[in-house]
């Protein structure tokens, strides 16, 4: 039932050209099972089970919490999972096995052991129509890029459904990051040369002053969160 929470409108997302794709689909699924976890849901005993055992990352917790969503069904979750710590980690002195619980309970979360096998479904889906459909193609070929951490479940999952499809696609994909990764490339080298004294006084080319959020998304499939207003000019002369 959870596994079938959502299904992701193939099409739809990549009509949308703005960044990559794949983390738009990963979004999708992530906030479906949000809503999912802060909803009746949370209610059943076998999901109940799951979230005691994994817990949430500081990430989704935070979406739990975020404006409109109820707070009674995180306090009803966090009241049996911290029942469940106290018994499991914090009866007794710890030994071995409780800290490698420990170790385990700090790197899982309900929601992030979804969106991956979920993902690895939608990305099935996109390399059937990238094989079927002349038009799909054309859409995926024209995203903006791809980013590295898609890159990588991209190839890792399109092979069962590709077949002898899978090298070009691979091979096209990689276009699709390398060519945004050059561009990055290029726009950090702008910024940085921006800051040489002999550049003084002259703002930050308009292509480059975004450059470091970008690379980050790229890198992280995740927005980079920052404070700085980045269309600042440079000092001249400076190395930061
Ligand atoms: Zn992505
Ligand atoms: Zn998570």
């Amino acid at each position: 039932m959870k596994e079938n929470i959502c299904t992701i409108p193939v099409n739809e997302v990549f009509e949308v050209n703005d960044g990559c794709p794949i983390c738009r689909m990963r979004n999708l699924i992530e906030s479906k099972y949000v809503d999912y976890i802060t909803g009746p849901a949370m209610m059943e005993p076998d999901i109940r089970i799951e979230t005691n055992r994994l817990g949430f990352c500081e990430r989704h917790y935070s979406m739990m919490l975020t404006a409109g969503r109820a707070r009674l069904p995180v306090a009803l979750t966090l009241e049996s999972h911290m029942i469940d710590i106290r018994e499991k980690l914090l009866a007794k002195k710890p030994d071995k096995k409780m800290l490698e619980a420990m170790k385990e309970l700090e790197e899982s979360c309900f929601v992030c052991n979804y969106i991956e096998p979920h993902l690895a479904r939608a990305i099935e889906t996109v390399c059937l129509s990238y094989k079927n459909e002349p038009e799909f193609r054309r859409l995926y070929e024209s995203q903006p890029y791809i980013c590295m951490t898609h890159y990588r479940m991209i190839v890792q999952n399109a092979k069962k459904p590709l077949g002898k499809d899978y090298d070009s696609f691979v091979e096209a994909t990689r276009k699709l990051v390398s060519r945004y990764a050059d561009s990055l490339q290029d726009n950090i080298t702008t910024f940085r040369d921006a800051f040489d004294y002999r550049n003084a006084g002259n703002p930050v080319p308009q292509e480059a002053r975004n450059c470091i959020e970008r690379t980050i998304e790229f890198l992280t499939s995740r927005p980079a969160v920052t404070k700085q207003n980045n269309s600042e000019a440079p000092a001249g002369g400076s190395n930061q």
